[in-house]
């Protein structure tokens, strides 16, 4: 029941965007609920939300201790502000780091909106305890319930500067494009410069046996037990996080390149993938089995804009960029933990629709087939978005085999 209660706190347009932990609390969702009484639940977190509790653990000490992280968004925000002069928004400001990074760059002013009530109390603190508070405003709220007339007299003035790090293991995860594109038409000037300014999510088919050994089975003692891989899911998004692996840690052989499923820029693009569908060409640069595909991202300041250099005040020095591709990640443990990457599995859908052609009682039936490329190959990358653009799908077909598939409903 009370889970109920919780639930009807969503409206119908939240739904819609990704809603950060702790944004909604509710007496029904209070750490250590779920614990048998007889536990002890420290003091200082029986009364915050658990979700919030769970995040923090989760990924925010991580994100906080990923220091290239850190210095990439110092050197953004040292890019963009104007010393003196500068507003800066910032949009999600949990423990008040970047806002404090934009004060200390010399930021005429810092205002930092923080959806969790007690990050943003925490937040607060940490800018007392730092001495900003002077330059520092924090606002405790979700973005899109903030008011242009809220941030100007927090502010004195529309922000020049809008800083985010809104990004989750798919780059438009947490809806950074949805947030980022509201507040840049309501809460700062029409020429504030957005950083980081742009971002690319790409992905490549891989080959990993280990992957395959632990989302598949074969013959064990003797016996077959392939049967269960009817159950075998390559419908869903995984994260390496979920699985509880870095995936750097696992032999693994890339298929192809990196192929960009889609580029963004936050400073002008609108969400706009919303219910689409896209198909990637993709060449197999080896032969092989391709168990999954690997999607990670690079977010990015002073690099090309449809062909043209950036602007100018992202290029006083040379391009910079921060990014999840688990080859760049090796020896950055916290941003591993913190994003890590996504996974999702692959089958043959040719083989299986040319099986159900046969014999149409194999569509329930038949276990999935892995699929094999060979080197030279082009594929077709078929890539889904969710309605929120936060989830992805990803199925794979032989580039020749197109014209013998079948629609599901044609299939069943
Ligand atoms: N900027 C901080 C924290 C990033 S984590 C840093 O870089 O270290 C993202 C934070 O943004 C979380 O604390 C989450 O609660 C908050 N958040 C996400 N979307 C938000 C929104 N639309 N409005 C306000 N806060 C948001």
């Amino acid at each position: 029941m009370e889970d109920e209660a919780t639930d009807e706190e969503v409206t119908d347009e939240e739904r819609e965007h990704y809603v950060p932990p702790g944004a909604r609390s509710s007496k029904a969702a209070l750490f250590g609920r779920d614990m048998e009484s007889h536990f002890v639940v420290p003091r200082r977190l029986a009364d915050k939300p658990g979700d919030l509790i769970e995040a923090v653990n989760d990924f925010h000490y991580a994100m906080m201790n990923d220091h290239p992280r850190n210095a990439f968004y110092r050197e953004c925000l040292r890019r963009a502000i104007v010393p003196g002069e500068s507003i800066v928004l910032e949009i999600g400001t949990g423990s008040g780091l970047l806002a404090m990074l934009a004060a200390r760059l010399g930021a005429k002013r810092v205002v930092a909106i923080e959806a969790s009530t007690s990050l943003a109390e925490l937040a607060r603190r940490n800018i007392k305890a730092n001495c900003l508070a002077d330059a520092v405003e924090i606002i405790p709220a979700m973005s899109t319930e903030v008011s242009r007339e809220q941030v100007v007299a927090a502010a004195g003035g529309l922000p020049d500067v809008v800083v985010a790090e809104l990004f989750g293991t798919l780059l438009l995860g947490e809806s950074a494009l949805e947030y980022l594109r509201d507040a840049r038409a309501r809460l700062a000037k029409p020429t504030a410069r957005v950083v980081p300014p742009r971002g690319v999510q790409y992905a490549v088919i891989v080959e990993c046996q280990d992957i395959a050994a632990i989302t598949s089975v074969h013959d064990c003692e003797g016996l077959t037990l392939a049967e269960v891989n009817l159950l075998q899911d390559t419908a869903s998004v995984v994260f390496t996080k979920q699985y509880g692996f870095r995936f750097s840690s696992v032999p693994s052989r890339r298929l192809s390149k990196p192929v960009p499923v889609f580029r963004v820029d936050f400073n002008r693009d609108e969400p706009g993938f919303a219910h689409s569908e896209r198909t990637l060409d993709l060449v197999a640069t080896a032969s092989g089995t391709a168990h999954c595909v690997l999607a990670f991202w690079d977010v990015t300041i002073g690099t090309p804009v449809d062909a043209q250099p950036a602007p100018d005040w992202e290029r006083p020095s040379a391009p910079l960029g921060m990014s999840t591709d688990p080859e760049l990640t090796r020896n950055n443990f916290a941003r591993d933990m913190q994003w890590g990457q996504a996974i999702q599995l692959l089958e043959d859908v040719d083989a299986a629709n040319a099986d159900a052609l046969r014999d149409p009682a194999t569509v329930d039936s038949r276990p999935p087939t892995p699929i094999a490329v060979r080197e030279g190959e082009h594929l077709d990358l078929h890539v889904r978005f969710s309605k929120d653009s936060v989830v992805l799908q990803f199925q794979l077909q032989h580039r020749s085999n197109r014209t013998l598939s079948l629609s599901p409903e044609t299939a069943s």
